[in-house]
């Protein structure tokens, strides 16, 4: 099902929409947000400057160090009194980014996170099941309103208490699973290791996965784990956006449709901020349109993607931005080669006997990178075998070489026995400190 007919609107009409909505948002950011008031005076552009939709590359881009600077609302477009709810990020060092939204943003939040939901096949019919942490965190809240908006029933049964998770899942009728797809895969190997088949006995045929990005072989691993009726898509969003309901995988898996009407994509070269040409591979930057608390300009994602204006056999005409290879932030520099975890990951799925769980830690030594990947078994037979153990060894490093062109040491341990995550798992550990 498609939830708006703006989904489907011409190119034409998408564009005309946008720069409406791209005239009105600078006027407003420009007269409401001091911070990005003096930017733009900074490089000499007015409002009135804008108008065509090329124009939005003279504007100044938006950066998470913007909401540092000005911690916490300074950014902010209305006052306190015409929020009508805060979320905020977990920042990982100092403090968290805050953001608000007005009654009409969270409508227009909540239609957005349904036409995601829909695009992943959930209908009315659904009983969904939201293992995302609550709190602050805009994807439980996001899920949960544009989940109930569109019919279905909602158990918010928050992240964790797997077993939990698995009696409502049972005794409810669970059709639809909301989680980080490691989670995902948690949660699936615990109904495996309680005698369950998840196809067989349990309802659950659609996942709706975000926190962190799904590469394709992960994807085949959640088929294995939880059958091939399972339908999981991604979506993406950041709570700097909104949250959840910036684009998502439709049924045909073939990238994410950005809902265009309420947020304008461009790709830059993340070094130069360079505006790249249709279908490069670069950071992605949005500009988010007729957002009242807070609107943003160009916000710098730090996101690696391409975007694909294809049509696409839903029906849906949005621009489609490919799955996630990877967040610029999280490239390691390994003895001057650019890795990525999901590269890594990538190549750990294709084999086997290794599970969907591995941790990467990079230390230094001897003046010298040198990065460990711990993997894990699918069976624990193979542990009583050294020559079995070594061959799978030394193929993996074979493997790892030829894609990323660098050596690795690697470590097999038994299953189950890396640590599990109930929110995004965290997958790297780099020790090298000041980076000497
Ligand atoms: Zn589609």
């Amino acid at each position: 099902m498609i939830w708006a007919k703006e989904e489907t609107y011409s190119r034409e009409e998408i564009e005309c929409i946008q720069l409406r909505k791209l005239k009105e948002t600078v006027s407003y950011i420009y007269e409401k947000v001091e911070p990005y008031r003096r930017k733009m005076d900074a490089v000499g552009i007015k409002p009135a400057d804008i108008q065509k939709l090329s124009d939005l590359q003279k504007l100044p881009f938006t950066n998470k160090s913007d909401f540092r600077d000005n911690y916490p609302m300074g950014l902010f477009a209305v006052p306190k009194k015409e929020l009508v709810r805060f979320h905020a990020s977990s920042g990982t060092t100092g403090k968290p980014t805050v953001v608000g939204y007005t009654r009409n943003d969270m409508r227009v939040w909540t239609n957005n996170v349904s036409r995601i939901a829909c695009m992943g096949g959930a209908s009315s019919e659904d009983i969904a099941q939201i293992a995302f942490g609550y709190g602050t965190f805009t994807g439980a809240q996001g899920l949960h309103a544009g989940l109930e908006n569109i019919g279905a029933s909602v158990i918010p049964t928050s992240s964790g208490n797997t077993k939990k998770q698995i009696m409502f899942m049972q005794d409810l009728g669970t059709t639809l699973l909301v989680a980080t797809p490691s989670y995902a895969l948690h949660v699936g190997e615990v109904i495996r290791s309680m005698g369950l088949d998840p196809k067989e006995d349990l309802k659950i045929h659609i996942g709706l996965f975000g926190g962190e990005g799904m590469t394709e072989p992960m994807r085949d691993e959640m088929h294995r784990i939880w059958g091939d009726q399972f339908l999981c898509t991604q979506n993406y969003g950041m709570s700097e956006l909104c949250g959840p309901g910036v684009a998502g995988e439709c049924e045909q898996l073939n990238g994410m449709h950005i809902n265009e009407d309420w947020f304008i994509p461009e790709i830059i070269d993340p070094e130069t901020g360079e505006v790249l040409p249709p279908g490069s591979k670069g950071e992605l930057v949005v500009t988010c349109l007729g957002k009242e608390a807070l609107p943003l300009i160009r916000y710098r994602t730090k996101d690696l993607s391409r975007l694909m204006y294809e049509p696409c056999a839903c029906g849906r005409t949005t621009c489609r931005m490919e799955n996630l290879s990877g967040r610029s932030d999280d490239m390691l520099v390994i003895r001057g080669v650019n890795v990525f975890p999901t590269q890594v990951e990538e190549v750990l799925l294709k084999i086997p006997e290794i599970g969907p769980h591995y941790e990467i830690v990079v230390e230094r030594k001897n003046r010298l990178d040198v990065m460990t990947i711990t993997v894990e078994l699918v069976d624990d037979r193979l542990l009583d075998s050294y020559s079995k153990l070594r061959e799978l060894e030394s193929r993996v490093r074979k493997n790892l070489k030829a894609l990323l062109g660098l050596d690795a040491v690697l470590k097999i341990v038994g299953p189950m026995s890396l640590q599990r995550f109930e929110g995004k798992a965290k997958r790297v550990t780099d020790l090298r400190g000041d980076g000497l």
